[in-house]
């Protein structure tokens, strides 16, 4: 469904992006935006960093069986940019919010700093939320790095060891 006009994104993608994955799952996963695969194809994490996140994450089993993949905005920003700020506002008025709304997940996991600042409702380095599990009202929010700052700077080999962690902090988060 193509229909969505409500901001400046809809005047060059192809597809619109919508979230993907277990509807009642508890584990709720945000990203950016879609890139060039994604916008494509109408389908999120698709694309080259989003099969790495998906292949690290499927290490630890979480996948789209028991997981729900969206983005901060469902429509690819022109070359990737970074979504603006009336983009972003818009768009997740119209779909993240009602995602969550009906979703009701337990776990967001905040992918990369876009979707962390969103959640958060604040401006911080991402640095300093990584690794780390907070509670906002009912949710606990896990901030991860994004997957294409870990292929812009060739850190693969740390990506790993960063999943694993993000999959233990969901284990105790789901057995307490
Ligand atoms: N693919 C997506 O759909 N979103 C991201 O944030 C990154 C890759």
């Amino acid at each position: 469904m193509n229909d969505c006009f409500k901001c400046d994104l809809s005047i060059k993608r192809n597809n619109i992006v919508y979230g993907k994955g277990n509807k009642d799952s508890n584990i709720f996963i945000i990203g950016e935006a879609p890139g060039y695969y994604e916008d494509k194809h109408g389908a999120p994490f698709i694309g080259k960093s989003g099969n790495l996140l998906r292949r690290y994450l499927g290490y630890v089993d979480i996948d789209e069986t028991n997981a729900y993949f969206t983005n901060v905005v469902k429509c690819r920003p022109p070359n990737n940019r970074i979504p603006s700020t009336v983009e972003v506002s818009t768009c997740v008025k119209y779909f993240l919010s009602k995602e969550i709304e009906v979703i009701k997940p337990k776990i967001i996991v905040t992918v990369g700093a876009t979707s962390t600042n969103l959640i958060f409702g604040s401006i911080e380095p991402i640095t300093k939320r990584i690794n780390k599990v907070f509670t906002l009202g009912n949710k606990q929010v896990l901030p991860i790095y994004h997957p294409s700052y870990i292929l812009q700077n060739g850190l693969e080999y740390k990506y790993m060891e960063h999943i694993v962690l993000l999959s233990k902090n969901i284990d105790k988060l789901m057995f307490k």
